[in-house]
């Protein structure tokens, strides 16, 4: 097995990128385990994050480190929660009142249409100067009450029309083969076979 530091704690985001990686006969290490806090978030976009997180991984465990940063981007609110996701509702991160937040903001509006976005990071050192970078998005909209138990997050209330369930009501293979996260491990996956 081939090992890979994951910088994240987020034990919704290791589960499914646990499943990914296995069949490749990759581990994934999660931070925590070495010890390692999480890396500041302060950048604007997805990308810049991933990237921080990524390096920061890298520079502690020197490993080799994956980072993905996501979160779901509402068109009603210019996109937001967008980066800011994780922490909507302010400190302690809590999803309950992160879609609590959400669902009060979109009271009464129309335009229920929100995607979700990953962006996933990969290098082999901190200072890599060729991370690989993959991007995938998921469309779906968001209903007012939740529905269902699996994922994390926002799952309960991404409904996602033309299957007639939330994402929390997809088992967890059926959630990876279409997510934005399966999407964007997929890409950078082929893109790092392409690599050699
Ligand atoms: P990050 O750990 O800073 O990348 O924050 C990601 C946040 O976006 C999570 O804490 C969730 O709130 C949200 N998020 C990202 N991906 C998903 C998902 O697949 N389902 C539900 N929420 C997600």
């Amino acid at each position: 097995m081939k090992q890979l530091v994951i910088a994240s704690s987020n034990p919704g985001k290791l589960r499914e990128l646990q499943a990914l990686l296995a069949p490749l006969g990759i581990e994934l290490i999660a931070q925590a385990t070495l010890g390692i806090g999480e890396a500041d978030e302060p950048h604007a976009t997805f990308v810049e994050n991933a990237l921080a997180k990524a390096r920061h991984a890298s520079r502690a465990s020197k490993l080799p480190a994956l980072a993905d940063d996501s979160g779901i981007c509402a068109s009603a609110l210019d996109g937001e929660p967008g980066v800011h996701s994780a922490r909507f509702a302010g400190e302690p991160k809590s999803d309950e009142r992160n879609n609590q937040k959400l669902v009060a903001l979109l009271a009464g509006e129309e335009d229920r249409r929100a995607h979700y976005t990953c962006v996933m990071v990969l290098v082999r050192h901190a200072d890599d100067p060729e991370p690989l970078i993959a991007e995938g998005h998921w469309a779906g909209e968001i209903i007012d009450s939740p529905r269902g138990t699996n994922g994390f997050g926002y799952d309960p209330y991404f409904y996602l029309r033309e299957l007639g369930m939330t994402a929390a009501e997809l088992d967890p293979e059926r959630k990876n083969a279409i997510s934005h996260r399966g999407k964007a491990l997929r890409r950078l996956v082929a893109e790092l076979k392409g690599r050699g």
